[in-house]
């Protein structure tokens, strides 16, 4: 797919919009569809087949018999990651469609597309191919005349329902570790961006994975994801979302005790002190926040700046947010494409609104962009307090909220002082202090005046109730396997 001269990127063919089961994609059991819409026009692009728990049934079985009996459960584990790595190099050789395809159901600018997400989507799953064959267990000296080891087997059939801000990402974070630990999946796409996993699912096939080992059944979460959470021959789930999503699915996995990964939202402070390179903490404050519309689960959505510099801090980040280009997703100059969907850019302008009413200072932005598409302009509020829902609440947005601080001790109780336990971030020149509070504070990622490093090797999730587990890394894959000690008498006298 050619990129014009004018820099405007052509949009894709469509060629899946069925359910895959074994390896086949077809119709609902219902007959059912649902639409999938672009969110820059509000056009619909095509509909989608509606699985529900009939469709998510026959998945299962196929995934279970995958797992159970199918030359899956034999394949030596260097070709399992042979067919990851093969994967990864189908979706590099059809790189322009699927980034196109990307923006087009999502919304994010093309140049986003291909400089981050299938980026990391490729380099996550050659990463996790690499590990298939070096998943070991250990010889264990135990009392006694005994050989005693373990193994590390895969934990079964996974079901795994993703969100929509980085659909790409997203399988592949899910993919990369359960496939390379020999489990089978049954995914449930976000209903807002199904287009790209069922191409990937399609190339997987053509990478050569057995039919079964991966099914894709999208849908909406409380038909099609409830049932993959319900049924009882599902091993575990792997969810990513909002927490009171999560909540429901813990309740209802308990039911059959599912293992039961999450990796969920956010508010996660951005802290940068007087004495940090200011250039460079603007800027990663600007990218922390305002990176895909806001859309990110590790937004570094409390900016809390030092006094001394804060009024000076507050005129770089607004000159920032008003020169973001929003516009057309598909052109490669655009930085700010429009949000997911109408829910989520009520729900944003809602912040908004709650941000003035509640007296924070809106210093640029506040409003819709243009008239067609879900544009929110790049927002900046000020005099934000800690008690209100802008500094409490995940807005998922463009919307900074800048908060004051005096010194060291203050921000770190302030920060931790949150629900959340994603990631944080400090900027700093002084090292002893980076590192400080690199400790206490409470988030599964702490950036060191850097935002928004990613790496498929560092492990990524929350504390508290920003997730349970780790995703990424060999910790990734450790939430995939289930240990087994195996021990036997030597037979000595
Ligand atoms: P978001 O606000 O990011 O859409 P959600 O938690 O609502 O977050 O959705 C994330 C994923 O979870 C989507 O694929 C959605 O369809 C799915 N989902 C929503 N509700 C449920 C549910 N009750 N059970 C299982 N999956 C669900």
């Amino acid at each position: 797919m050619a990129i014009a001269e004018s820099g405007v990127v052509e949009t894709p063919q469509i060629r899946q919009t069925g359910i895959l089961v074994g390896d086949e994609f077809r119709s609902s059991v219902s007959g059912k569809t649902f639409a999938t819409v672009n969110p820059a026009t509000e056009e619909v692009i095509c509909e989608v087949a509606e699985g529900d728990a009939e469709d998510i049934d026959l998945a299962v079985h196929a995934a279970r018999q995958a797992f159970d009996s199918g030359p899956w459960s034999r394949m030596d584990a260097r070709d399992r990651g042979l067919l990851l790595i093969r994967l990864a190099d189908l979706l590099e050789a059809n790189f322009d469609e699927l980034t196109a395809l990307e923006t087009l159901d999502n919304g994010k600018p093309i140049a986003d597309a291909r400089a981050a997400d299938l980026p990391l989507v490729i380099d996550c799953l050659r990463y996790y191919g690499g590990w298939a064959d070096k998943i070991q267990g250990q010889t264990i000296p135990i009392r006694g005349d005994n050989f005693c080891y373990t193994r590390r087997e895969p934990v079964g059939v996974c079901g795994q329902i993703i969100p929509w801000n980085f659909p790409m990402l997203m399988v592949a974070w899910k993919w990369g570790p359960a496939l390379a630990a020999g489990n089978t999946i049954v995914m449930k796409p976000a209903e807002q961006t199904p287009l790209t996993c069922l191409r990937m699912a399609e190339l997987a096939l053509e990478a050569g994975f057995p039919p079964g080992v991966i099914n894709v059944v999208p849908g909406y979460g409380p038909t099609a994801g409830a049932a993959l959470v319900r049924h009882p021959l599902v091993d575990k789930i792997a969810f990513t979302g909002e927490g009171t999503t999560a909540q429901i699915i813990m309740a209802e996995a308990a039911k059959t005790l599912k293992r039961v990964t999450f990796e969920l939202g956010g508010k996660s402070p951005n802290i940068v002190f007087a004495d940090a390179d200011l250039d460079a903490a603007a800027a990663g404050a600007e990218f922390g926040l305002f990176f895909n519309q806001g859309q990110c689960c590790c937004a570094g959505s409390r900016l809390f700046v030092e006094e001394s510099v804060h009024d000076e801090f507050v005129e770089r980040v607004v000159v920032q947010a008003k020169q973001r280009r929003l516009g057309n997703p598909f052109d490669r100059n655009t930085s700010q494409g429009p949000q997911v969907d109408k829910a989520q850019f009520d729900k944003i302008l809602g912040y908004i609104a709650r941000g003035n009413e509640q007296g924070a200072s809106c210093l640029t932005g506040g409003a819709r962009h243009g008239d067609k598409g879900y544009f929110v302009e790049p927002t900046v509020f000020t005099d934000v307090r800690d008690d209100m829902d802008i500094a409490q609440d995940e807005i998922f947005g463009p919307v900074m909220s800048i908060l004051k601080f005096n010194d060291e001790a203050e921000v770190l109780q302030r920060a931790n002082n949150t629900r959340y336990g994603l990631a944080a971030a400090v900027w700093t020149g002084d090292v002893g202090r980076a590192h400080r509070l690199a400790h206490d504070l409470r988030a599964g990622t702490v950036w060191i005046n850097c935002y928004d490093v990613f790496d498929a090797a560092a492990p990524f999730g929350g504390y508290k109730m920003s997730g349970l587990g780790r995703e990424l890394g060999e910790a990734g894959l450790a939430n995939y396997t289930e240990l087994k000690t195996v021990t036997m008498p030597l037979g000595r006298s």
